[in-house]
């Protein structure tokens, strides 16, 4: 209505004025209001409304406003809204009990955090302190979060103004087939070559030294980019042969987005700590945290364990996951993110590809997928350099905006990551539109 427009507006005066954003130079930036979202649908500050193919920050995996956590969270609040974290509750422990039964093998034990970057945190100190080794080893092209030690393991350019010396992170090459660092031409000799440099790199940093190694299962922001067969297998082995915790992020990776509960479950591999947040209450109240294993629990069974916060398993936010991972039950959510990878974006992009020069690289499972553009197929010149954007990169995404899409672009990549719950009829509608911003980028494909 032209009331909630006027809101807007002044809502957006308001930003401007006081609010600090994430990762932003504040002078120049323009945010896009948000007046309403619904399903797999937002409505801008001008009353547009856009499919949200980026499922805001990869999070909202059951799409906005899901009627069932909806409800249980009003529910939660009208009965307790907040307790201090040393009290029992029972939506605490239902979501501690929910999340243990679908962690792979013996992660039994969850610790509850408000986020990402935190559970990232936390399990890095809970590695540290059961090994008693404090370095840690982490992917270059990855992302953990923005706190002081999960943007340190982070291998991304955010990382740079961040740095400290004593963090004790060393980064690794991770295994990236599209752009080997390893001069591979096949998925086996990636795996090979990867493993060969990650081992080589725990003998020179020294394994009596590393007590954790974090990689996201399958990194998100950072690329979708798949870990070829047996790679992640090989981790799991190298990690337990020489004693480090292996952390899986799964923040991003985890709760259906890429067609399981969680991306290790493509490999079959228990790691010793799993982090997650975003998609386990589709980030409706915020919430993340560490599902632990049964030993390293037990470093902590007799030893006071040295962290905590006011909110960790906050009542509001455990309402929302109970909720949360009930409806994505009930409705079938898992498997119908595995079906739409399968059976629409998988062949839509790979048609994509076919047909547009700009299209590098394709690649995700479930509602996981990343197109990479590039200016040259031979030579793989990104569209937009690592770590920054270009006009071109920024009149795909324009062109996919004036299609009525909102989607996830980083550096020369768009991600395709709707609601796992979106219908066929959107994706499809979604998809369309990509393929006619394709034509804008392939305008940019050197003669
Ligand atoms: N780990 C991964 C893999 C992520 O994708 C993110 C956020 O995008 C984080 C950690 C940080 O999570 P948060 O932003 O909730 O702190």
């Amino acid at each position: 209505s032209a009331q909630d427009i006027a809101d807007g507006v002044r809502a957006h005066e308001l930003d401007r004025e006081h609010v600090f954003h994430s990762w932003q130079a504040q002078g120049p930036f323009t945010p896009m209001t948000i007046l309403k979202a619904e399903g797999s649908y937002v409505w801008d500050g001008e009353g547009n409304k856009l499919l949200d193919l980026s499922s805001q920050l990869v999070n909202t995996n059951i799409g906005h406003q899901h009627p069932k956590v909806v409800a249980a969270i009003q529910e939660q609040a009208g009965k307790l809204c907040t307790i201090a974290p040393q009290h029992v509750n029972d939506a605490r422990s239902e979501a501690a009990r929910l999340i243990a039964e679908l962690t792979p093998g013996d992660l039994n034990h969850v610790f509850f955090t408000n986020g990402g970057a935190d559970a990232v945190e936390h399990a890095i100190r809970m590695a540290r302190l059961h090994t008693g080794k404090h370095k840690v080893l982490a992917a270059y092209r990855s992302y953990h979060g923005g706190t002081q030690l999960a943007v340190n393991v982070t291998g991304d350019p955010r990382r740079f103004a961040n740095d400290h010396s004593d963090s004790g992170v060393v980064h690794f090459m991770p295994a990236y087939g599209y752009r080997s660092y390893f001069a591979s031409t096949t998925e086996a000799e990636e795996t090979e070559r990867a493993l060969r440099h990650l081992e080589d790199m725990i003998v020179l940093e020294g394994a009596s030294n590393i007590g954790a190694l974090i990689l996201e299962s399958i990194p998100g922001t950072a690329g979708i980019y798949m870990p070829p067969a047996g790679y992640m297998a090989g981790v799991r082995e190298l990690t337990r042969k020489y004693g480090i915790v292996f952390i899986a992020d799964e923040v991003m990776a985890g709760f259906g987005r890429s067609g399981k509960w969680f991306s290790i479950n493509h490999w079959d591999i228990t790691p010793d700590l799993i982090t997650f947040a975003k998609g386990v209450n589709s980030g409706y109240v915020p919430l993340g945290g560490v599902a632990i294993s049964d030993a390293i629990f037990e470093t902590f069974r007799d030893r006071a364990y040295p962290g905590g916060l006011t909110y960790s398993g906050h009542p509001l936010a455990c309402a929302a996951a109970v909720a949360t991972i009930e409806a994505m039950k009930e409705e079938g959510m898992v498997e119908n993110s595995a079906r739409l990878g399968e059976d629409i974006i998988g062949p839509a992009l790979r048609a994509m590809a076919a047909k547009h020069p700009s299209v590098g690289d394709v690649r995700g499972a479930g509602c996981f997928w990343a197109v990479e553009l590039v200016k040259n197929r031979e030579t793989r010149e990104p569209l937009a350099p690592y770590g920054g954007s270009s006009p071109e990169m920024n009149q795909v995404v324009g062109a996919l905006k004036a299609e009525g899409i909102l989607p996830f672009a980083n550096f020369n990549r768009i991600h395709v990551v709707p609601a796992l719950n979106i219908s066929d009829e959107d994706l499809l509608t979604g998809l369309a539109a990509l393929d006619k911003a394709l034509d804008v980028a392939d305008g940019f494909v050197e003669a």
